[in-house]
């Protein structure tokens, strides 16, 4: 595990180079979904801090389990169903796909009983693929219809007092050529500083973007955060 890990940051390190970046501003997020309480001690003794879970019930117990490591931080990373989001309201340290403004308006209620505010990206669904989650933005260039919706949806969520939008998260096209996979990560950047034009006082730069086959072309087009799974922990 020590060197599988060592391997995925000296990736990271050489593709935030290629870009002319520095690799400190970019948070590993290990994807340790169905895998067991161990594999993550591995983990963690690795160095990793930041881990990725999917289901609300499977975090929830893994959190618990791992309650005596004080500064491991748990991304929630999956579509979050109504119905599951008071651990994710109690203890998550972020959310990456806030895909509705519903499931926005019930976090912020239940952070609110929570007495806390969570760190949350706004998943954006740029490659237009059916099976993707996110707000549709997969014309958002020409589409003004849609360019009107996103920007509604964002005000909406960014104006809610206990979440806190660090920025956009999406996921490539899972077999797609590379320039392609490239030009969705390109395009969601892209529409992060289109939405900071027009929603001047946006301040939530970061980029949830990146997974095992394709975070170094993420990294090279300004991910901030990658989210890593099979290729630390092996194929699910
Ligand atoms: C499972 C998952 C990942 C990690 O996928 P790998 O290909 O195993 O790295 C990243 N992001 C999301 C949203 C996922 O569901």
């Amino acid at each position: 595990m020590m060197q599988t890990v060592r391997t995925i940051q000296q990736r990271m390190q050489a593709a935030a180079e290629r870009a002319g970046r520095s690799v400190d501003e970019i948070t590993l997020v290990a994807v340790s979904k169905t895998k067991p309480i161990t594999d993550i001690a591995a983990a963690y003794a690795a160095g990793i801090r930041h881990f990725g879970e999917n289901r609300s019930a499977e975090f929830a117990e893994k959190a618990r389990s791992l309650s005596h490591l004080p500064d491991i931080q748990w991304h929630f990373i999956g579509h979050l169903q109504t119905r599951q989001s008071q651990p994710i309201a109690q203890s998550a340290a972020y959310l990456h796909a806030v895909d509705r403004e519903k499931i926005a308006q019930r976090l912020s209620r239940q952070l609110q009983d929570a007495g806390r505010t969570l760190p949350v990206f706004i998943e954006m669904n740029v490659s237009g693929e059916e099976s993707k989650g996110g707000f549709s933005a997969a014309d958002w260039e020409q589409d003004t219809q849609q360019q009107a919706e996103l920007l509604r949806a964002v005000s909406n969520i960014v104006a809610l007092p206990h979440l806190q939008v660090l920025g956009l998260m999406t996921m490539a096209p899972f077999r797609a050529p590379d320039d392609e996979i490239r030009s969705v990560f390109r395009r969601l950047r892209q529409l992060s500083a289109w939405l900071h034009t027009v929603l001047p006082a946006l301040d939530a730069p970061a980029l949830s973007m990146g997974m095992s086959g394709d975070f170094e072309i993420a990294i090279e087009e300004g991910a901030t955060h990658v989210r890593v799974g099979s290729a630390i922990f092996g194929g699910r």
